[in-house]
């Protein structure tokens, strides 16, 4: 048998895998044996501390060797209460052990043999106990120093696995140790031979082995290396191969215009940072390359000024331009704030969005077509088929994380290579934008427009709501405004605004159910309430992504001109909404959110010259948030709180969404592995330059694999 027929053997196969769990696991992802070793434990429990019995730490888990020193005693307390108790010893004193609900135990431990206990360190100092410990006869006598067997549960580190309800840990384990063990000579081993000799990488077999069962911490560290590295090898390989297709294009070639023209329409001057990307972008379009170019800057950094730039660049050349934003009210405030600019000029612009009637977008179809829009500012609609544009030389796609790959490219498509910028607030680390983007140059917006100041937060439970309802009345009767922040249940399963798969959403989209508002269970009856009871005397309006299209421009509409004193929003607004008359954002169950999401929401405020506050609200399960919280309360640095929430959220998927057309990493965190990172792209590029196409035989599992991966045909790949 071929090792690849090995790895896809049904799980099926396996003793005590049957048909139930069989489907249990399916719901994980694993359906074959090498699925089944590809399911990478997402903890370990390290069982190897052994301690003596008078040098016990209360609250610390280890392994005590102990014998049992008294039969064990059953006694029924009441009725559903079972308690088994002994004492057990070893050379330099003894331990209580307390079983409940597992009176088989009284059976199960004999007085006079010695066993291994794990568990939690409870009782006293001078009288220690556990409660529960996990215990299996000791052997070590018997055996003299052999390592653990394979059945062992104590003296070795553990596998932690992810699962579903009906799965156990100890079932997974004897799962995957049985897929090991019968694909040990099959295992996948993708890299090619002088990859794994140069980078000092051990072999796949050992790398398997070891991150399931690792010997020491060790050879766990030296499996996990392997095993991360493979993972970025592939994925910088398959990015490399899918960019070079559209690398040799030319672009349309744009020239200089009079910048003076522009500058004057200008209300204000550009900062320094702002004319540097401008000029930057600039130089990319009027060059025989295409653009293709990441603005970068942090929230109110005043990004869309060097689109409009953009934008007026190639107009003046005759050319077309195409700004996608991710949601409608983006798309929205853009046409109007650009317009306002570009109009006068004598630019023409449009708008499309999903929600227009037919008719509408047949005009706008059709004067795209003709050239008679000369920029077009839309949703996702711009990707339709019945979008053409008679000469399109420059997209600019807006918070570009929330579009997939897919979705941008489709739109370039629709000219002759255009230029393309696009504009983040999301820091993304250098090595990985080039892993992502390939040659994507990067212009940084590091200053802020003049009169900022920072935003004060502060972080509060529910005993200050009266202070904080004091608050906005307060800050309303100076004139400002306010925005309030509400998780919607609805909103949370993924609308089309509230895109699913945006990464920064995915910390709460994991962890939330539903919204832990005390007594409020929608932004819906939260703004009636606000309405009703809390302030009957101001306007409150309410936006969230389920209102009809109307709606929830009208509501924005007032907001922004001021109609209205308070918004009650979902994260709808998250993203680029600019009403600089708003000074308070406050946000309930603030916890639910990411800390980059939250910065998002915050920079709705502070865009204008007035002082401005963020208050978060710490949701009834608050006190493990207070620390991440904080970290609101102590920067106002984008690029730091992006870090900071990264490293919280760990290993998992900093890119892990589909839309964004990345395959889900297994093992590798595109965050913290940089390292490994970078090493793994050098060797990558390495190796496809010595063979481009990777038809040697040496590449030919890497191939296979990253077609695989990406689902992609092997013509495209070459
Ligand atoms: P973001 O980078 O978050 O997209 P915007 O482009 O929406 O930021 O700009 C935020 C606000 O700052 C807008 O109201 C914009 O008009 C204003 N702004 C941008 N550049 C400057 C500048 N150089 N001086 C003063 N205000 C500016
Ligand atoms: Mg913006």
């Amino acid at each position: 048998m071929s090792s690849e027929d090995t790895l896809q053997i049904g799980v099926r196969y396996i003793k005590g895998v049957g048909e139930s769990r069989e489907k249990l696991m399916l719901r994980l992802g694993i359906s074959t044996l090498g699925d089944l070793i590809c399911h990478f434990p997402r903890a370990y429990e390290d069982r190897t501390q052994f301690k003596q019995t008078n040098s016990l730490i209360i609250g610390e888990t280890v392994c005590v060797r102990a014998m049992a020193a008294t039969a064990p005693q059953l006694s029924h307390i009441r009725k559903g209460l079972d308690i088994v108790k002994l004492r057990a010893v070893d050379e330099v004193g003894s331990i209580e052990l307390t079983f409940f609900n597992q009176s088989f135990i009284k059976d199960a431990i004999k007085p006079g043999e010695t066993y291994i206990f794990y568990g939690k360190v409870d009782g006293t100092l001078t009288k220690p106990a556990m409660v529960n410990p996990l215990f299996e006869r000791d052997f070590s006598e018997e055996r003299k120093g052999a390592v653990p067997s394979q059945s062992s549960i104590t003296g070795r580190i553990m596998p932690v696995y992810s699962l579903t309800a009906g799965l156990s840990q100890k079932m997974m384990l004897n799962a995957v140790r049985n897929a090991l063990n019968k694909c040990a000579e099959d295992l996948p081993d993708i890299l090619p031979k002088n990859i794994v000799k140069e980078h000092e990488l051990c072999t796949a077999r050992y790398a398997y082995e070891n991150i399931h069962f690792p010997q020491d911490i060790k050879a766990l560290e030296i499996a996990r290396k392997r095993l991360i590295f493979e993972e970025l090898f592939m994925l910088a390989t398959a990015m490399r191969h899918l960019r070079e297709k559209g690398m040799e294009k030319t672009g349309t070639k744009l020239t200089m215009p009079d910048w003076e023209e522009f500058l004057k329409a200008l209300s204000f001057k550009p900062t320094g940072a702002q004319m540097r990307s401008i000029n930057e972008a600039a130089f990319d379009m009027i060059s025989d390359r295409a653009m293709n170019r990441l603005i970068q800057g942090d929230v109110g950094s005043g990004k869309t000024l060097v689109a409009a730039a953009c934008c007026f660049m190639t107009w003046k050349s005759g050319c077309q331009a195409a700004f996608m934003a991710p949601t409608e009210i983006l798309a929205k405030q853009h046409y109007s704030s650009l317009s306002k600019l570009l109009e006068p000029l004598g630019l023409h612009m449009g708008l499309l969005t999903g929600s227009m009637t037919a008719k509408q977008k047949r005009d706008i179809y059709a004067k795209l077509s003709l050239g008679e829009i000369d920029l077009i500012i839309g949703t996702h609609a711009l990707i339709s088929q019945d979008v053409s544009f008679r000469n399109l030389a420059l997209v600019i796609t807006d918070e570009q994380h929330r579009f997939g790959v897919n979705q941008r490219s489709m739109l370039t498509e629709k000219g002759d290579s255009p230029h393309v910028l696009v504009m983040s607030a999301t820091p993304i680390p250098r090595t990985l934008a080039l892993i992502i983007y390939g040659d994507l140059d990067v212009s940084v917006i590091d200053e802020m427009p003049p009169g900022r100041r920072d935003i004060e937060t502060y972080v509060v439970s529910e005993k200050h709501r009266q202070r904080v309802y004091g608050f906005i009345k307060k800050l309303v009767s100076e004139g400002r405004q306010a925005y309030i922040i509400c998780p919607m249940v609805e909103e949370l399963e993924g609308t089309a605004e509230n895109t699913p798969g945006n990464f920064l959403d995915s910390y709460d989209k994991k962890t939330t159910t539903l919204p832990h508002l005390t007594g409020l269970t929608s932004a819906v009856e939260y703004h009636k309430k606000l309405k009703a009871e809390i302030f009957p005397e101001l306007k409150v309006e309410l936006v969230h992504g389920k209102m009809k299209t109307k709606q929830k421009d009208e509501a924005m509409r007032a907001f922004a001109d001021g109609e209205a004193d308070i918004i009650v929003a979902t994260t709808v607004v998250e993203v680029g909404v600019d009403v600089p008359n708003a000074a308070l954002i406050i946000v309930e169950n603030a916890d639910r959110f990411g800390l980059s999401q939250l910065h998002q929401l915050r920079g709705r405020v502070g865009r204008g010259a007035h002082d401005s506050f963020c208050v978060l609200f710490r949701g009834a399960d608050g006190e493990n948030s207070r620390e991440r919280l904080e970290i609101m309360r102590k920067t106002n640095d984008g690029f730091k709180i992006a870090e900071q929430d990264l490293k919280i959220r760990g290993p998992g998927d900093f890119f892990g969404s589909r839309q964004h057309g990345l395959p889900e990493m297994k093992i590798a965190n595109l965050a913290s592995d940089m390292v490994i990172l970078s090493q793994a792209q050098t060797a990558a590029n390495e190796n496809l330059n010595a063979d481009s196409k990777l038809c040697k035989p040496e590449n030919r599992k890497l191939a296979e694999k990253i077609m695989q991966l990406f689902e992609i045909s092997a013509d495209k790949l070459n």
